[in-house]
């Protein structure tokens, strides 16, 4: 239950005088939320930076292009000649060391007669021009009474908007949403407060919407560091809430005596790496431990995961106990079950798929067979957690590509065994802060290695303008027995207005024309047992050119396929171009990337794609991103700023992730259930930031 002391801010912002309809719909694309933005969601929206309307020269003194405040008096008016609506209406003004025009395009008549009555003195804010020797300012951002100047500090914050919302609408908006904050309990404890000069969660947010200085907006001042802190605070609490929950009953085991283990690995037709062999001994001690194993297993692409992945839940089946692996898309779901059924079966292990495809009575045996615990491994998607599966006694969770999933599905899928141990799979180098972040206090083995005997892949690139060329080359590869990928972006539809994409039915359509029934299609918008089919047929040779959008991205394993085209490569980021190429280079021949732009290619873009051709190391890759293009984006999502986060930004308060860790397990440490005052503070904190999924696992405060 919410503490009720939230409700003012947790009211729909259309309650707000001056919020309509339209303006909701604005609020609604700007702040990311489905439903109506609550107050508590505009108060999170932070300023970028601030005007400064506090340099307040003489006339004669103000220089030309900056932005000033005038105390100037209105002498007269020139409205524009009747019948000429282009010419300006002109407004003579004046202090007592020279004279200013200001100047309005098409103003309704009698308007600015009203802004700017003759006689009267004004604060006049706005860009200076020298026009004709004169000093002038056209449409000035403000013009003020005395009785009004005195009121501003002169700085206005400046927010992010989108296309349609006024700054001044939005401006007071917020500054009627301040009115409604309600006094909250501190919930950071005093030695924080003190160590990192923290205002209150009051003042920083007065601060930094109604700043007094320039500096008050910045996100490394003290105002924004507070709320960047909340914001974290919140999310560690929750993840080191999830964390704290399950201690396994002291004698319980997950891990058995490794006969399982000893068939699967005779079985493989290649020896473990020595990366492989190691995160498999760390997972395997994690399940003997009497604490629950939060293990992140990172690898680059083809490092081999998932016969780690394997080798868990064989430990986990010999001690009778099940594995659910859960994956983001039914293709990769299928790959698993793919690699995975030969080697289990030869152990021993009972394993099955569990999609959105399995349906009625195919369904409800498998689901039944779980229950009565005769599978060992259930492999699947979303469908895993769905609110009938049932697991007789589910041990080990295992996450594939984690940061595509939340918190709450995690739980979901965890809520489902006791005490289960989770195992998260991650491809994309991930810096230690954004484990933190997102995470939580994980351990974290990495397969640095690349299984032997792989073959370097080029990569090169090309202008668009080659396309001929480059299907020219394609219908060698094929004559010579190839397999080649042909990736085009996917196109969404809001974006339809810019310039042309190749799409990828198009494309599938006019290498049809050429290529007749060796080139499959595959992309997002299929049904699955049609895109298992297309993969299948690609994998068995049968066709040998597959179009597909970034649906193979992650985890398809053909190794057969040496060759990768991808088209419009501008367009893709370049964790995900890695993910791609990561697709060949998979078997034993040496493989190809044709990474193909469209003219003009920006600076940017241009180092972005040469970074891809110079290296196939994903660590570098991942890092040379950052650099390019902000932290958010090494996890594939578009916005700025790290995703699910509104206000901590990683480059900033890399420090503060730390202290809210620490700050967190102190907190569990005191007061576990949260139940004491400072408990029902840290309870408000936590809806505040919606990060309150884990609530439900220590009960009412
Ligand atoms: P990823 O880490 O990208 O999920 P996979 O687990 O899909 O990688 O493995 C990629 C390919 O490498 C698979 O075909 C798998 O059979 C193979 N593989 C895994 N480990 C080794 C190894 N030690 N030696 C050779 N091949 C391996
Ligand atoms: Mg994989």
């Amino acid at each position: 239950m919410r503490p009720e002391l939230l409700n003012p801010l947790f009211v729909p912002v259309t309650t707000i005088p001056g919020i309509g309809p339209k303006m909701d719909k604005l609020l609604r694309f700007l702040l990311n939320r489905d439903e109506t933005p609550r107050i508590a969601d505009l108060l999170l929206h932070l300023p970028v930076s601030v005007i400064d309307r506090r340099a307040r020269p003489k006339i004669r003194d103000a220089e030309i292009g900056k932005m000033v405040t005038l105390e100037v008096t209105v002498d007269r008016h020139r409205p524009a000649p009747a019948g000429r609506a282009r010419a300006p209406h002109l407004v003579y003004a004046s202090d007592d060391t020279g004279d200013v025009v200001i100047t309005y395009f098409r103003a309704y008549p009698g308007q600015v007669e009203k802004i700017l009555p003759v006689g009267e003195k004004r604060f006049v804010s706005g860009t200076t021009q020298l026009f004709d020797g004169v000093l002038q300012i056209t449409h000035p951002d403000r013009v003020i009474d005395e009785e009004g100047f005195a009121k501003l500090s002169g700085i206005d914050p400046v927010y992010p908007l989108t296309q349609g919302l006024a700054i001044g609408a939005l401006r007071k908006a917020v500054g009627l949403a301040l009115t409604k904050l309600p006094e909250l309990p501190e919930w950071i404890s005093p030695e924080v407060l003190r160590r990192c000069s923290f205002p209150s969660l009051s003042e920083a947010l007065h601060r930094v919407h109604v700043p007094n200085e320039m500096t008050d907006v910045l996100p490394e001042g003290p105002f924004w560091s507070r709320l960047a802190f909340d914001e974290l605070l919140a999310g560690q609490l929750a993840l080191a809430l999830v964390r704290a929950q399950v201690r396994r009953p002291a004698g319980d085991r997950n891990a058995g005596d490794g006969h399982l283990r000893h068939k699967i690995i005779d079985a493989l037709p290649y020896a473990l790496t020595k990366s492989q062999q190691e995160a498999s001994a760390a997972i395997a001690e994690d399940l003997t431990k009497p604490m629950r194993m939060l293990r992140l297993l990172q690898g680059d692409v083809g490092s081999g995961k998932t016969v780690v992945a394997l080798l868990a839940a064989a430990a986990v089946a010999e001690v009778g106990k099940q594995t659910a692996l859960m994956a983001p898309t039914e293709i990769l779901a299928r790959q698993h079950i793919k690699t995975i059924t030969p080697l289990a079966e030869r152990a021993g292990m009972r394993v099955a798929i569990l999609t959105g495809r399995e349906k009625g009575r195919e369904r409800k045996d498998i689901l039944a067979r779980l229950a009565a615990g005769e599978i060992d491994m259930l492999v699947g998607t979303h469908a895993l957690i769905q609110d009938d599966v049932i697991y007789k006694s589910l041990a080990l969770a295992v996450v594939d590509e984690q940061h595509r999933f939340g918190v709450r599905e995690r739980l979901t899928l965890t809520n489902k065994g006791s005490a289960v141990d989770v195992l998260v799979l991650s491809a994309t180098p991930i810096p230690r802060t954004l484990v933190l972040t997102y995470f939580g206090d994980m351990d974290v083995s990495e397969l640095r290695e690349k299984p032997a005997g792989r073959q370097p892949i080029e990569t090169r690139t090309m202008s668009s303008s080659r396309l001929k060329e480059v299907i020219d080359g394609v219908g060698r590869q094929i004559a010579a027995g190839k397999l080649v990928y042909w990736i085009v972006p996917l196109v969404e539809e809001s974006e339809m207005d810019g310039p042309k994409l190749t799409n990828a039915e198009e494309r599938f359509d006019s290498l049809q024309q050429l290529f007749g029934d060796k080139v499959g299609l595959v992309h997002g918008r299929m049904r699955g047992a049609d895109k298992d089919a297309a993969m299948a047929r690609f994998a068995a040779g049968e066709t040998q050119v597959l179009v597909a959008t970034t649906v193979v991205e992650v985890g398809v394993d053909v190794p057969a396929a040496t060759i990768m085209i991808i088209e419009n490569a501008e367009r893709f980021g370049l964790s995900q171009l890695h993910q791609l190429r990561g697709r060949i280079g998979r078997g034993s021949e040496a493989s190809n990337c044709l990474l193909m732009f469209r003219e003009p290619l920006g600076e940017i873009a241009a180092k972005r794609l040469k970074v891809i051709k110079d290296t196939t190391d994903g660590f570098r890759i991942a890092e040379e991103d950052l650099k390019l293009r902000g932290e958010g984006d090494v996890l594939g999502t578009r916005q700025s700023g790290m995703p699910g986060f509104r206000i901590a930004r990683p480059e900033v308060h890399a420090q503060l992730v730390t202290q809210a860790r620490d700050e967190a397990l102190r907190i569990l440490q005191d007061d576990p259930k949260l139940k004491g005052e400072r408990g029902e503070a840290l309870r408000c904190l936590l809806y505040l930031y919606e990060r309150d999924e884990a609530l439900p696992l220590i009960g009412a405060g």
